[in-house]
């Protein structure tokens, strides 16, 4: 392959870059409901480092839970240890639009 047939390949897009072409239309009443009793008595909270979107966090020891800019993986579902996890799907037109470039 010569170098300007590489120059034309096109380059995946990062993830960053990716979903920032998504759009969320945020509804008023959060589609997943998070039971902090149980994730106090959770070791690992795992959905810390797997949640993609980065909704949940740590204030001091307790999770913090911020739905608005969840992409409805599903993972924190599946990776839940201590079942706190309740999913209401959202509302038609509401939750994340995704954009395929
Ligand atoms: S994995 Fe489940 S129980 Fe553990 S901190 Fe996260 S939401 Fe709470
Ligand atoms: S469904 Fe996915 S993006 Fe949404 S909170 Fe759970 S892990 Fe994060």
């Amino acid at each position: 392959m010569s170098a300007q047939q590489a120059k034309q390949e096109p380059q995946p897009m990062k993830l960053e870059d990716i979903l920032q072409s998504d759009v969320w239309n945020v509804d008023e009443e959060p589609h997943i409901v998070v039971d902090y009793t149980k994730c106090e008595k959770c070791p690992a909270k795992p959905c810390i480092y797997l949640c993609p979107a980065g909704c949940y966090t740590l204030a001091g020891d307790r999770i913090v839970f911020s739905y608005e800019g969840c992409v409805e993986c599903g993972t924190c579902r599946v990776i839940c240890p201590m079942d706190a996890i309740t999913w209401n799907y959202p509302k038609s037109g509401h939750g994340i639009i995704f954009r395929f470039t």
